[in-house]
């Protein structure tokens, strides 16, 4: 995976969170703190992470959480938004308009760039285009062959001559081959024998006015951190067609440096480089990426999980019925309790699922694994009729039930108290939202 350092780093910091007791200004500073931490280990640009968190703890102090959220998803939440807004919000993948759309890629070598080229061809090829791939590159004879090597497994062909001295010739002848062959993307793969940016830019304007591309690609080396805003920077303002992949994110250490250098110039990162096999590249989308290197997969999880052990509990349509009703006997009680306890509070549950927002008495919902056991002793001494129909329960009833069970009078009514209030509870609930609910976790 991707920056897995730094996504570690910074799941660290929202467990953190997820775990205080309590959220107050402290705790919300040290979180931020933490994140500091992470990003300028990560070789984010110092101003940058600064800017950034300073914007999330403003946003975490100042503003209430919606209505339905707890302060700690809130603020999971602001951290989310901002970081996603730091790689540039929205995707912008590569589109594929024109028949043929010709795309010419740059980079200077070691980049990634070959690599990047045959990942690319087979990304477009999986989503049926026909590609075909021109390498201009006439500094290193080796590069053909490079290319040809890592795409031929899949039927792509690649135009090239080794001996051909002039890149732009070689660029247009082709462009004009694979024309005539009537393929759908023709990727243009120049030399990357440039050491500076200045380089790059002037090749690729020449080789640019002869064969006008659609778009220009610069493959850039995830591993030179923020060092990557100066080229993506020159490139973005010599092109205005350019977009950005940025390779070996996989096991860099300054690859956050990279990503968030090169959003900062504003030029739109089309994909990222992930592995060094031809299925490691992926398109790129801030809000699914920092998803991912956030652990969000464990946030949104935590629903699921809680999903999971209602069904664990044998939450069955029928019970909803009940509840719909009205209808909640002691022994629903029970299952609830015990399912919650093992949950968390129903509160909390409740909270998570959007326009739900309750407000719930919290003894109503909440028990102790020790008061659970109580009950179910006190249950056992009930009578079936009892169980289903609480209300019959008087005082010597009551008197009889905490004889049998070796508890007090005391110790039973407060049960029946419990069983009132939660079913008053339920009552009270909008029914078309509890369906919702039930509809939510698959009851
Ligand atoms: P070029 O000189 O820019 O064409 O670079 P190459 O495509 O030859 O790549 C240079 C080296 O980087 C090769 O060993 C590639 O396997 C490796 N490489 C390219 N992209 C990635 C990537 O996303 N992750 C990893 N780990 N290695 C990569």
């Amino acid at each position: 995976m991707a920056l897995e350092k730094l996504g570690k780093a910074l799941n660290t910091a929202l467990r953190k969170l997820a775990r205080s007791s309590t959220v107050d200004e402290a705790t919300i500073k040290e979180v931020v703190r933490d994140i500091q931490r992470a990003l300028i280990q990560a070789d984010v640009n110092v101003r940058l992470v600064l800017q950034l968190t300073k914007t999330i703890e403003k946003r975490a102090l100042e503003e209430e959480p919606p209505a339905g959220a707890s302060k700690k998803e809130h603020i999971i939440q602001i951290v989310y938004e901002e970081l996603t807004k730091f790689l540039g919000t929205e995707a912008k993948p590569l589109e594929i308009k024109e028949r043929p759309t010709i795309l010419l890629t740059v980079g200077i070598q070691g980049s990634g760039k070959t690599t990047s080229v045959a990942k690319l061809a087979r990304h477009l090829q999986k989503r049926g285009y026909k590609v075909g791939l021109v390498c201009s590159d006439t500094w290193r004879p080796g590069a053909y062959y490079q290319l040809k090597q890592l795409v031929e497994p899949f039927g792509i062909e690649v135009f090239g001559d080794p001996e051909e001295k002039g890149a732009v010739k070689l660029a247009r002848e082709g462009v004009e081959y694979f024309k005539s062959k009537g393929v759908d993307v023709i990727i243009v793969d120049s030399a990357g024998r440039h050491k500076e940016e200045k380089g790059l830019i002037e090749e690729m304007k020449q080789i640019s006015e002869a064969i006008k591309p659609h778009e220009v690609i610069l493959v850039i080396d995830g591993t030179i951190g923020q060092q990557a805003h100066n080229q993506a920077l020159a490139f973005k303002e010599a092109t205005p067609i350019g977009s950005i992949i940025v390779t070996k994110l996989d096991g860099s250490a300054k690859g956050g440096g990279a990503l968030s250098a090169v959003a900062a110039t504003g030029a739109p990162i089309k994909f990222i480089g992930v592995g060094e096999r031809i299925d490691d590249l992926e398109p790129f989308d801030p809000k699914r990426f920092v998803s991912r290197l956030l652990g969000m997969g464990d946030i949104e999880g935590l629903l699921q999980k809680l999903e999971e052990l209602q069904k664990e509990q044998e939450f069955k349509e029928e019970d909803l019925e009940k509840f719909l009703k009205g209808k909640f006997n002691l022994k629903d009680m029970y299952a609830q309790l015990e399912a919650m306890q093992k949950m968390g509070p129903l509160k909390q549950v409740l909270q998570m699922i959007p326009g739900m927002g309750y407000s719930l008495p919290e003894d109503a919902v909440k028990v102790g694994e020790e008061k659970l056991k109580r009950y179910r002793i006190i249950m056992d001494s009930m009578t079936e009729e009892e169980l289903e129909h609480p209300e019959i329960i008087n005082y010597s009833r009551i008197k009889r039930i905490a004889r049998g069970s070796g508890t007090s009078a005391q110790e039973v009514r407060e049960l029946l108290h419990q069983y009132n209030q939660m079913k008053k509870m339920f009552k009270s609930m909008d029914k078309r939202k509890l369906s919702k609910m039930a509809r939510k976790f698959n009851f």
